[in-house]
């Protein structure tokens, strides 16, 4: 029964009748949240539902009872515990998904992180007990894989840009190519980069096609360098064109300048292998003279978030007595796994298997349809108010690497019966283990290229939760 403010009470206003924090706290309900998730957050979720009522109830509606109060405490807590990070099945297609954490880490990385429970030779010489070296087997094995005379690693490639460009280039004058000036996601602009350094953007070509000439024309005495920007998040397709690397490192020969390439996804093997684009990997850079490259530790090295510089020792000697060397240094859990998911680009033969992100993206389409077929059977087998159907369908690298390079793949369609499509890839991203998911002809796409093992068993439990009863007729 709601306790409803008699007129000995004195006061009709039902805000002066809600239950008090004292009387809450000793609901058995929220007794049980402060032992699951502390004191503190249960009395902010408290205070939370309070203030609501206070805001939403008028002076002359009834006051809710204690029990109504509590639930309302119960379910707030539980839904602000919702944003807490958690694994997730990513079942978008998108390999490298920035909202998703981009790479999914090899559990090589992961055995490697469960040292941080210990103290770790970060920056200690073994030999003499002095300080030592930070990340200095990850920065070698870096010299090893992409042939660079050195290496560096620091927090992520645009602190990598902007590092290099401070270090190198301030009040001198970068070139840059207009089909190149791109924009990241997470507002980050290469012009803003560049200002950002202290170097002078010069901007030389037009935005489809840019020449050798055009490059060489803008040369002048305070060219510090010239800057080449994979243009990874978007193709510009027809009639365009931009100077290959090994060109522009011919403009040396007229004039003492650096050729500096930020290839953003930093692929370390070739992908045509897998029958995918061309896409530029580190290795060739330097070898085709490249003074320095620059890229991502969690794009297609499918690392740790990481910017990595590699290049002439020379320079990356320079870059490292710059001050913001210091402020974009990575921690040990970078390190680590930095280190250990490199180390698995020595065993080339075993990196599709125990590699996710190069597994998702060789991953056969005929092999994905078998894992989509499977999947479709589950479901079918839970007699749930839903037509699953198997169908073919695109998959993208995403995280600004291989764009407009769709991947043949194949989804589970889930039509709901009692609800949208809309409703339901809803109800799964709010399940226990959130279901990420599109949404294509009104109905959620599965697709299974980026799905984990165990992950269908997660998919039809959180469809069992969420697609509702059949309906009777
Ligand atoms: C992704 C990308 C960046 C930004 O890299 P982060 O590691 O996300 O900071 C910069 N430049 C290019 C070309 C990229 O593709």
């Amino acid at each position: 029964m709601p306790h409803r403010p008699t007129q000995q009470d004195g006061a009709s206003d039902p805000r002066r009748h809600l239950p008090s924090v004292s009387d809450l706290l000793e609901q058995e309900a929220v007794q049980a949240l402060v032992a699951e998730h502390s004191r503190p957050l249960a009395l902010d979720a408290i205070h939370g539902a309070l203030e609501r009522y206070r805001k939403t109830l008028t002076s002359t509606g009834a006051p809710p009872d204690l029990e109504a109060v509590t639930a309302t405490v119960v379910e707030s807590l539980r839904r602000n515990e919702h944003d807490r990070i958690r694994p997730v099945v990513n079942a978008t297609g998108v390999i490298l998904h920035t909202g998703l954490g981009r790479a999914v880490l090899p559990q090589r990385a992961v055995d490697a992180l469960a040292w941080a429970n210990r103290c770790v030779n970060l920056q200690i010489d073994l030999d003499t007990g002095e300080r030592g070296k930070r990340n200095y087997m990850t920065e070698q094995l870096l010299c090893k894989l992409t042939g660079a005379e050195a290496a560096m690693v620091v927090n992520n490639n645009a602190g990598a840009t902007l590092l290099i460009l401070a270090a190198l280039c301030e009040g001198k004058e970068v070139i840059v190519s207009r089909g190149q000036l791109i924009e990241i996601g997470g507002s980050y602009r290469l012009p803003d980069c560049v200002h950002q350094s202290g170097a002078i953007l010069v901007e030389v070509g037009t935005t489809n096609k840019t020449h050798l000439r055009d490059y060489e024309r803008a040369l002048t005495e305070n060219t510090g360098a010239i800057l080449r920007v994979n243009p990874s998040n978007y193709r510009v397709i027809g009639f365009s064109q931009q100077v290959p690397l090994a060109d522009l490192v011919t403009l040396k020969e007229k004039q003492d300048v650096l050729v500096i390439d930020d290839l953003g996804c930093g692929a370390l093997v070739n992908l045509e292998e897998h029958g995918l684009p061309h896409e530029p990997t580190a290795p060739d850079s330097i070898a085709a003279g490249a003074d320095l490259c620059c890229f991502s530790g969690d794009k297609m090295i499918g690392g740790p978030q990481a910017g990595i510089i590699v290049g002439r020792e020379e320079l990356v000697s320079k870059i490292r007595r710059h001050p913001l060397t210091r402020m974009l240094r990575v921690g040990k859990l970078t390190d680590l796994a930095l280190e250990h998911t490199l180390r698995m680009f020595l065993a080339p033969e075993r990196l599709l298997e125990e590699h996710p992100t190069l597994r998702m993206i060789a991953t056969p389409a005929k092999d994905l349809k078998r894992a989509a077929q499977r999947l479709k059977r589950r479901i079918d087998r839970e007699g749930l108010p839903v037509d699953a159907t198997v169908a073919e369908g695109e998959s993208t690298t995403g995280g600004g690497s291989l764009p407009a390079v769709p991947i043949p793949t194949y989804v589970v369609n889930v039509a709901p019966h009692n609800l949208s499509a809309q409703e339901l890839a809803g109800r799964l991203r709010q399940h226990d283990t959130p279901v990420i998911a599109r949404i294509r002809d009104d109905q959620v796409a599965l697709d299974v290229r980026t799905l984990m093992p165990g992950d269908d068993s997660i998919i039809v439990a959180a469809l069992r939760a969420c697609a509702g009863r059949e309906e009777r007729a």
